[in-house]
């Protein structure tokens, strides 16, 4: 990083402390999702904003190989006690914390201490990828559905905030002051909500938000779920993303919506292709639905993922497409906001590494202009075995070992991400299968419900 780009980040951060001082902030939350999707953050106080902006305020490497579990392990690249790594603020996006008064919150970019990036640093690795299909002319428009659970009551165990019925206005009745507050907070932060609604789930509420730029959408999904853990604690109630929070039921998904875009014309209606595809958005799409066994390192990253990515449970547990099926991987959604929605990640998830997979897979599979197979107009689950094999729909694999194996070979994430990043992730997940070695579901579950 140059001393002139030093220079001007800390003047931008100087006029940030006088507005958010006029605010009443007294602290700045800067914020990175480790590589097992857990929210890290170093504050500083407000004063310190410009320093930070600067030279960045410290934070140890070894968080790139902690476990859900605060436990870590050693990679070949990352791990160990050795080294400090600078947390920039991003001052595009530093906002007041409606729900969290007193504090601002700016998303954190890692660089070394002599200002080169991180190479495991997740927004860094999003960038990368939106630049390189850039140059191709291709744009992603991207958003992330928060799916929670909302307990009330003391202890670890789950006890539904709201007992209302599935999708019932019960639920909103109940949590009427909880639910608008969401709302208000997430405006209050320019967080544009599209739809809030009770989920199928005991206690599960969704809030989905509009698409924006990759990196914006990973940023504001990291915003949404904290914003609304702050919500919650002010109303006495704990919420959890985890993706399996009562062991047998419906879980907690993250979904990501993807279009994409060329010269401000959508590439996923209107086309020549499947279902309206622009042939460069079904080579897209192809591309994903290729390698989901591999990405599912990624999106889905716990071993209670795979509790959660079940058929029957609209996790999208089978690798297939089609439109507005629920039970389909990659549920396509047709219409004047045509996109393709990734129904088998989860929360679990580092959004900034799953985004920067799905791009780099989705641009291997426009570099191969690959074909997409039949969408599927069924629950897969349905079909007899023989017919699955025979329409090519496999399941997706039923662990995260599975998934790992299939990460570890894929040689376009491995161009893409570089070995740093497919060996430090592969390591974690190791670690957690480890941790997690003999467990049953219940066990499992209770120990990552209140982690995410
Ligand atoms: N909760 C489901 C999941 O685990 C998704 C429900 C829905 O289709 O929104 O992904
Ligand atoms: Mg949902």
């Amino acid at each position: 990083m140059e001393a002139s780009e030093r220079d001007s980040r800390a003047d931008r951060a100087r006029e940030a402390v006088d507005r958010l001082a006029a605010d009443g902030v007294d602290g700045v939350a800067l914020t990175w999702v480790d590589t097992s999707g857990i929210t890290r953050v170093k504050a500083v106080p407000l004063a310190r904003l410009p320093h930070a902006a600067a030279w960045g305020a410290g934070a140890a490497p070894v968080f790139d190989t902690f476990l859900v579990d605060d436990g870590s392990v050693l990679g070949r690249f990352a791990g160990g006690p050795v080294g400090d790594l600078r947390l920039h603020p991003d001052l595009d996006r530093l906002v007041p914390l409606a729900a969290t008064p007193g504090w601002a919150w700016a998303p954190a970019e890692r660089f070394d201490q002599a200002g080169v990036p991180h190479p495991l640093d997740g927004r860094w690795l999003v960038r990368r990828e939106v630049g390189r299909l850039g140059a191709d002319g291709i744009h992603v428009r991207a958003g992330f559905e928060v799916e929670w659970c909302v307990s009330r009551g003391p202890g670890d165990a789950f006890t539904p905030a709201t007992t209302g019925p599935a999708y019932g206005m019960i639920r909103l009745v109940e949590l009427a002051p909880y639910l608008r507050e969401v709302l208000a907070a997430l405006a209050a932060q320019g967080v544009a909500v599209e739809q809030i609604h009770p989920e199928y789930a005991h206690g599960q509420f969704e809030v989905s938000v509009a698409p924006e730029d990759p990196l914006g959408a990973a940023d504001t999904v990291v915003l949404a779920q904290e914003t609304i853990r702050a919500v919650s604690a002010a109303h006495g109630l704990r919420p959890s993303f985890a993706p399996k929070v009562v062991a047998g039921a419906v879980g907690n998904g993250r979904h990501v919506h993807l279009s994409l875009w060329r010269d401000g014309a959508s590439l996923m209606s209107g086309g020549g292709g499947p279902l309206g595809l622009d042939r460069v958005g079904e080579a897209f799409a192809a591309g994903i639905l290729d390698r989901l066994p591999a990405l599912l390192a990624l999106g889905a990253p716990s071993v209670a993922s795979y509790l959660r990515l079940m058929p029957s449970l609209w996790a999208g547990a089978y690798a297939c497409w089609g439109l507005e099926n629920r039970e389909a991987a990659l549920r396509m959604i047709a219409g004047p906001n045509a996109n393709l929605e990734v129904k088998c990640v989860d929360a679990a998830a580092n959004p900034y590494l799953l985004l920067a997979g799905l791009l780099a897979a989705g641009r291997a599979g426009v570099a191969a202009a690959a074909r997409l197979p039949d969408p599927v107009p069924v629950d897969p689950a349905v079909l007899a075995p023989g017919e699955r094999a025979e329409r090519g729909i496999e399941r997706l694999p039923e662990s995260l070992t599975a998934a790992v194996v299939a990460f570890e070979a894929d040689e376009v994430l491995a161009a893409a991400l570089g070995p740093a990043v497919i060996d430090t992730v592969a390591t974690v997940r190791r670690g957690e299968i480890a941790l997690f070695e003999g467990a049953d579901d219940e066990t499992v579950v209770a120990a990552t419900r209140w982690r995410y």
